[in-house]
């Protein structure tokens, strides 16, 4: 069974676009927490942080630039990337993403 972003990336699903390129889908989350949620995954199938191979560093790193750059497009210097891996750190869909969030004071540690 296809995770929801894996039917996302196939086209199978519509999403709000941000940026795409060859290796990764940046994409504004369905139910955002901040003013700016954007959810950036990579192309290939990785279904968390932890599961990455040494060989994935680079698409790693690229992921993290690209939010950097989603960040920058929405108009925001100041933003916050989290990674949730796994069900007990909240994570509910098995395709690794990055969540961008921005707009908003956060707090921290996060509750
Ligand atoms: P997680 O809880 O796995 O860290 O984050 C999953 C995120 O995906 C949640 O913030 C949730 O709102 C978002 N999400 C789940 N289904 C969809 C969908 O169909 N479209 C979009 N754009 N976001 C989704």
């Amino acid at each position: 069974m296809n995770t929801v972003f894996q039917q996302i990336l196939d086209g199978k699903i519509p999403c709000d676009r941000v940026y795409e390129d060859d290796h990764c889908l940046a994409f504004r989350d369905i139910n955002p927490v901040a003013p700016c949620h954007i959810l950036v995954i990579p192309k290939v199938a990785i279904d968390r942080l932890s599961s990455a191979k040494e060989n994935q560093a680079d698409i790693l790193g690229h992921l993290m630039l690209v939010a950097s750059r989603v960040a920058k497009l929405d108009g925001y210097d100041d933003f916050r990337v989290i990674t949730n891996n796994g069900a007990g750190a909240g994570q509910t869909v098995f395709h690794l993403h990055l969540h961008v969030i921005a707009g908003r004071t956060f707090g921290w540690p996060s509750p």
